[in-house]
């Protein structure tokens, strides 16, 4: 039974980083019939951001990914937040306390840094744990007596509970082998860990114990994430041992890399760079700060999707344009690189194009008109999708559909100057003012009709298709551009194209 999450914290907006671990997250559960959660990591207070979580809701719902799970979406596993779990995780605390597994540490903050800055002297780095806990210099329940810890924990001095990482025993096994389903097996020296803090005298719990117990609840199967927790595996793994639990299947994905330069893709690079890392336009309610999206900056959903998809993994074919439905059947773990993916803001803009030709006239249509009527221009919706029929393989983004169809809804207000010049001379004007009068005789006013009889006063005319197709075309579009001529005279229709040329003249 495939039961996945997606747990981030509410810091921020979720930046492509986390999106693709949601992404991958959805597609690993649904190829497997199974459940996709949202799990909110909000147990460190000092970064909650109010607006991220709704941020991250959004975000997910735009991408087309939503969670089976999650806050407001009971599964039977809930609450979803961490903060409202927060009395359920002393009791794990206490267990690994009773086991022997965890002890309280009462040292302080000054004391940690003279120990570290004691250790730098001498050239060697600092870690709580087994070789140097139980010397006394370190203040446990390791080396104090059962009385005097409960003393100070009753007289309310600040405490933290610690795992203990290795119990020091020369016997004791220090070689631990885990597995990842993207890495392979990697071996971790036990003797190298830290006691990581699990639970502090302010009743919340870190990270590593919170996620742990939650996901062993949650019934989580696979644990799929960034990289960088990767170096926290070994100790989840030795908590999952510590209670007694299966542990889930791991996957650590690899890290996005920068466009340029060297390193991790952060959420700084979008703004700094031109492109946007962030799925949705994000206000930092402290700053006021505006980030870009891809949603604002025009990107189709499905685009991203297929981008973010290809972030790390491939499908081991030639094949780059995927629907969400082909992305679950194709998607697999064992076809996620190992190695870090570079992000390409080019390529997005690719599938971005790729797509807009995917779509159909009538779903563009959808979308052109409320910009048209922001420009008080109304016209049929079968004129509208006829229009994106003739334009929409020049496009990338629905914003450009106004620059390349203007002159379908209205005569042009300039004429490109530099083409004017080269193209309309003397004697134009009369050869306009002819043509319009071989106009006003067509009947038939299809595209097909229209350039077999203009044409064929051309010929007649023995004079160079140029001389009137470009100052006729200057006339109707303003400038050089735009599809086929006669499909734009066809679709103005006679009155407005003889109206232009008119304008033209004058
Ligand atoms: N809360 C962690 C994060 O923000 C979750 C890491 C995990 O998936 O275990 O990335």
């Amino acid at each position: 039974n495939v039961r996945v999450r997606f747990a981030p914290s509410p810091t921020g907006p979720l930046h492509i980083g986390g999106v693709r671990t949601a992404l991958y997250n959805y597609l690993f559960a649904k190829k497997h019939n199974g459940t996709f959660i949202l799990r909110i990591e909000d147990t460190d207070q000092t970064r909650y951001v109010a607006n991220a979580e709704q941020y991250i809701i959004d975000a997910l719902n735009w991408c087309k990914i939503p969670f089976d799970e999650g806050p407001g979406k009971d599964g039977g596993f809930g609450p979803y937040r961490q903060s409202e779990r927060k009395s359920l995780y002393k009791k794990y605390a206490d267990i690994l306390l009773e086991k022997g597994w965890a002890y309280y540490a009462f040292d302080t903050a000054e004391q940690l840094d003279a120990h570290r800055k004691g250790n730098e002297v001498e050239g060697k780095t600092f870690i709580y744990n087994w070789c140097n806990r139980e010397k006394g210099d370190l203040v446990n329940s390791l080396v104090l007596s059962e009385e005097e810890v409960q003393k100070r924990i009753n007289s309310g001095e600040k405490f933290v509970i610690r795992f203990k990482s290795y119990n020091g025993n020369p016997d004791a096994r220090s070689i631990l082998s885990i597995s990842d389903e993207i890495r392979g097996r990697v071996s971790i020296d036990v003797k190298l860990l830290d006691d990581k803090i699990l639970f502090k005298s302010d009743g919340m719990p870190t990270y590593h114990l919170a996620n742990i117990v939650d996901d062993h609840l949650m019934k989580i199967s696979h644990v799929i994430r960034g990289e960088e927790w990767l170096p926290s595996m070994a100790l989840h793994i030795l908590l999952y041992q510590a209670f007694g639990w299966d542990a889930p299947k791991f996957a650590h994905l690899p890290l996005i890399l920068k466009p340029v330069g060297k390193g991790k893709l952060s959420k700084r690079d979008g703004d700094k760079l031109g492109f946007p890392v962030f799925p949705l336009e994000y206000t930092n309610e402290e700053t006021g700060d505006v980030s870009r999206g891809y949603k604002e900056d025009g990107y189709f959903a499905d685009a991203f999707i297929n981008m973010l998809a290809f972030l790390g993994w491939n499908p081991g074919t030639e094949q780059e344009l995927f629907s969400l439905e082909e992305l679950i059947k194709e998607f697999d773990l064992k076809r996620v690189s190992k190695s870090g993916a570079k992000f390409n803001p080019d390529k997005t803009k690719w599938f971005q194009q790729q797509y807009m030709q995917t779509k159909s006239d009538a779903e563009l249509t959808e979308l052109y008109i409320p910009i048209l009527e922001e420009k008080n221009i109304s016209k049929e919706k079968t004129y509208v999708e006829k229009v994106i029929s003739l334009i929409k393989e020049r496009a990338v983004f629905i914003e450009d559909f106004w620059e390349l169809s203007s002159f379908f809804f209205e005569a042009p207000t300039e004429y490109d100057a530099k083409n004017v010049k080269k193209n309309w001379k003397e004697g134009t004007p009369e050869l306009m003012q002819e043509l319009i009068a071989v106009i006003n005789n067509i009947e038939n006013f299809s595209s097909e009709n229209t350039e077999s009889k203009i044409k064929a006063w051309i010929t007649a005319k023995e004079i160079g298709f140029g001389k009137v197709m470009q100052p006729l075309r200057l006339s109707l579009v303003g400038k050089l551009a735009g599809p086929h001529l006669f499909d734009i005279i066809a679709m103005i229709g006679k009155q407005e194209t003889v109206a232009r040329l008119n304008n033209a003249i004058e």
